[in-house]
């Protein structure tokens, strides 16, 4: 009913249109104010896949505790060095450990690529992992959780940015931007939000609703201090107060 307004627009009509009286409750984001709204901002959110699956694999693996810049020049090194996912699959460990250095942690994951990669060989006769685009979205996950040090955000990761299956990962941004928004309770585990979150949209929304709450994250609902001001949910977030103090209360604790 709303999508002719301008986005500025929209909210206020929202705000409008669920003005809080005594009898009424205040306004609150959904996951589809979400993929409207911040859509709009971000978007158009579109999927294509950055690699295979087992170089999406091996990648989520360099990326864990470094930033992107440097886990994709692990992964560059790695490929150079090797030429292939199958040669590092034969290669010395030490050797691993020496093209990933720059990534970091590179003594812990290099044994965990080639156990990882042994292990994919040996159940399936090559690293070719398009089999899991067949399987229930559940048996997907559990199989790469199976895989040493692969956890829920991981496996999410690889089936969705790679396989386009609609499993929802969910990382430090996506999770503080939901819980803010009230999407899950205090109590709800960054492991148990992936399956919370993957409930409120479609399977096909998925993938946009993870890119379109970590843009979100990174750029207006940061930690520690989000600039509340500036975000198009602000009207039904219910942690907007904690950060957005009023005037007269500013100048008091000034005083
Ligand atoms: S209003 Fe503030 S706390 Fe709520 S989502 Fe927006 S930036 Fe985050």
């Amino acid at each position: 009913m709303l999508e002719w307004l301008p986005s500025s627009e929209r909210c206020m009509a929202k705000v409008r249109s669920a003005t809080p009286t005594r009898t009424r409750r205040k306004p609150r984001v959904t996951a589809s104010d979400v993929l409207d709204l911040l859509g709009e901002e971000y978007g158009p959110i579109v999927w294509k896949p950055r690699y295979d699956a087992v170089s999406e694999l091996v990648f989520t693996v360099l990326s864990q505790h470094t930033s992107d810049v440097n886990s994709e020049r692990a992964f560059n090194n790695l490929l150079g060095t090797f030429g292939s996912l199958e040669a590092v699959a034969e290669a010395d460990v030490q050797k691993i450990a020496e093209a990933i250095w720059i990534g970091g942690l590179s003594r812990v994951k290099a044994p965990r690529i080639k156990e990882i990669l042994r292990q994919v060989a040996q159940e399936r006769g090559s690293l070719d992992m398009s089999f899991l685009k067949e399987m229930p979205l559940d048996e997907a996950k559990a199989w790469l959780k199976s895989l040493p040090g692969i956890g829920p955000k991981s496996a999410a990761v690889i089936l969705c940015f790679s396989l386009g299956m609609p499993a929802m990962p969910v990382d430090t941004h996506v999770y503080r931007v939901s819980k803010r928004l009230g999407f899950f309770g205090e109590k709800t585990t960054l492991g148990q939000s992936h399956d919370a979150l993957e409930a409120m949209v479609k399977p096909q929304e998925v993938f946009a609703f993870h890119v379109l709450l970590i843009t979100h994250g990174r750029r207006v609902c940061k930690a520690p201090r989000p600039l509340c001001h500036r975000c198009e949910l602000a009207w039904g977030c219910p942690s907007r107060e904690l950060f957005v103090q009023e005037p007269s209360r500013r100048k008091r604790n000034k005083s």
